[in-house]
């Protein structure tokens, strides 16, 4: 299978051709056209599968898609269990949205407020957070969740396995009701499958 059947846009594709990907990986064979329908997707896939660009390039199709409003919104939320990761995958949307004018930024805490809270005024289509940060600078009135449209948990399990499960139900009541899920974990425990209950829409299984 090849990276140009799976309904990516040329700006997309072009950007995946600049990282030398030969074909797309078993998970984001199965994962992206699912996720350009629109449907949300639990996926097992451990790091090293490709996991990233299988929601990064969907979602920033998606978004690029619709038009944003003047202001900017926060339009896809990505939580992820750590500071690395967070900057990890908000380099993967920077490499893949090269081409599009969708912008980014990466959220977390131990470090000061005072950019995170510029850059949001500025204006961020995709917010890659860890969530303690997210939640105190949301409790502080300086961030907006209203007009989140895709939200992704990254190695959902490590969140759980950190003790983030009590944050992350906050920040699910903090979005609209209408809106895209797509959970990536490496492992499925019992917790995990009740998170993926509580909130997600009849979601699609995909395994790397
Ligand atoms: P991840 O599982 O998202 O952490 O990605 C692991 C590594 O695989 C990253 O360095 C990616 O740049 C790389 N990668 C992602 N998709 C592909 C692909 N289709 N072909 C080759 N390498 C890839």
């Amino acid at each position: 299978m090849s990276f140009t059947s799976l309904g990516l846009s040329e700006s997309l594709l072009k950007a995946v051709r600049q990282q030398g990907y030969s074909e797309p990986s078993p998970i984001q064979q199965k994962a992206i056209p699912r996720i350009l329908e629109g449907k949300d997707v639990l996926a097992s896939a451990q790091t090293g599968t490709g996991k990233t660009a299988g929601f990064t390039l969907p979602m920033l199709q998606l978004l690029s898609q619709s038009a944003s409003g003047r202001h900017r919104p926060v339009r896809a939320l990505v939580l992820t269990p750590t500071r690395e990761l967070a900057a990890q995958v908000e380099a993967s949307v920077k490499q893949y949205g090269a081409y599009l004018s969708l912008k980014s930024m990466v959220m977390f805490g131990g470090v000061g407020q005072h950019p995170q809270v510029q850059g949001l005024k500025r204006g961020v289509d995709v917010l890659i957070a860890t969530p303690g940060r997210l939640l105190d600078l949301h409790q502080q009135g300086l961030l907006s969740l209203s007009q989140v449209e895709i939200l992704v948990l990254d190695e959902a399990d490590r969140m759980l396995d950190m003790g983030f499960l009590r944050d992350i139900k906050k920040i699910l009541a903090l979005l609209p009701s209408k809106r895209q899920n797509l959970l990536f974990s490496a492992t499925f425990s019992p917790e995990i499958k009740d998170l993926a209950r509580g909130f997600m829409h009849r979601p699609v299984l995909v395994e790397a």
